[in-house]
């Protein structure tokens, strides 16, 4: 595995292999990686002649600072699992040179909608920093597919409004969210989660399955919602959102007319989760 910390060598090695004729693949991480992360670097692999993977922790997509400080690295691990995946290239860039003139002033995208609800209403500025950092990683590696996974379901709606809006030729491949044992859709902040709390993460799953049941016995969504959050509180969580929006818009929907998708974010202790599932 070719590991560079350097955009303009990336480019360069990436632009060699496309004019060898391979397609490129691209997988952009935080790092702390997980086999939700491995699954869509074995999807890339499976469907593309060069798998990238990056990990940076981008700095302005924090909305917290205190997240930021504690969010966790595992880097030699996770250089370990991806020369063992098989993975081609790995981009380790520093802040500077993903920001060469700093963090202030960045260019601002219109996401209209999609940044005024659920996770762009609770955390302002997250989704303007996904796409600061994505413009740039997406002109560096230029792939032919982005794998990017449906645990962040707003998240993919947004970079395919990134790629509009550049005009790009990259395809987003959304790829299902890839869960532990107990539902607990896989994340890096779980590893933030004392014994206690992890016990009990596997709630937002079982409200998910709770929503998808109530919906397919005819229930009303006003009659569910209190149900999930009940669930939720006596399990010790706080809530920032349990919704139900239509899948393709995230417009909020009152039934549970097909198809649709519950969102759920909430904290248990210090740590934020979000999951979602297609009703
Ligand atoms: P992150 O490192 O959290 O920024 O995630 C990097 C990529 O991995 C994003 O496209 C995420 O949606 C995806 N991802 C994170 N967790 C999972 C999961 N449990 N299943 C599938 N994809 C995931």
């Amino acid at each position: 595995m070719i590991i560079s910390r350097y955009a303009g060598q990336l480019t360069r090695y990436i632009q060699q292999q496309k004019a060898a004729g391979l397609q490129i693949g691209f997988v952009p991480t935080m790092g702390a990686l997980h086999e939700g992360h491995m699954a869509l670097i074995h999807q890339s692999k499976k469907e593309t002649g060069i798998t990238v993977c990056s990990i940076f922790v981008n700095p302005t997509q924090f909305n917290n600072a205190s997240d930021y400080q504690h969010y966790p690295i595992t880097i030699d691990q996770d250089i370990a699992r991806l020369e063992k995946a098989g993975t081609d290239i790995l981009f380790l860039p520093s802040v500077a040179e993903m920001y060469p003139t700093g963090t202030d002033g960045l260019e601002q995208y219109d996401l209209g909608f999609l940044e005024t609800v659920l996770e762009g209403k609770y955390r302002p500025g997250h989704f303007q920093g996904v796409c600061q950092v994505m413009s740039r990683l997406l002109t560096m590696v230029q792939p032919h597919q982005l794998f990017m996974g449906q645990k962040d379901y707003q998240q993919c709606m947004v970079v395919s409004r990134l790629l509009q809006l550049m005009q790009s030729p990259t395809r987003l491949v959304p790829f299902p969210t890839v869960r532990e044992a107990d539902g607990l859709a896989m994340s890096s902040r779980n590893l933030r989660l004392p014994p206690a709390h992890r016990e009990r993460a596997g709630t937002i799953y079982k409200c998910l399955q709770l929503i998808k049941e109530a919906c397919k016995n005819g229930k009303s969504w006003k009659d569910i919602q209190p149900q999930a959050m009940d669930l939720l509180t006596a399990n010790g969580f706080r809530i920032d959102y349990v919704e139900l929006a239509d899948a393709g818009t995230l417009e909020p929907v009152n039934d549970c007319h097909q198809p649709a998708v519950a969102l759920i974010a909430a904290f248990l202790g210090e740590v934020r989760l979000i999951d979602n599932l297609l009703i």
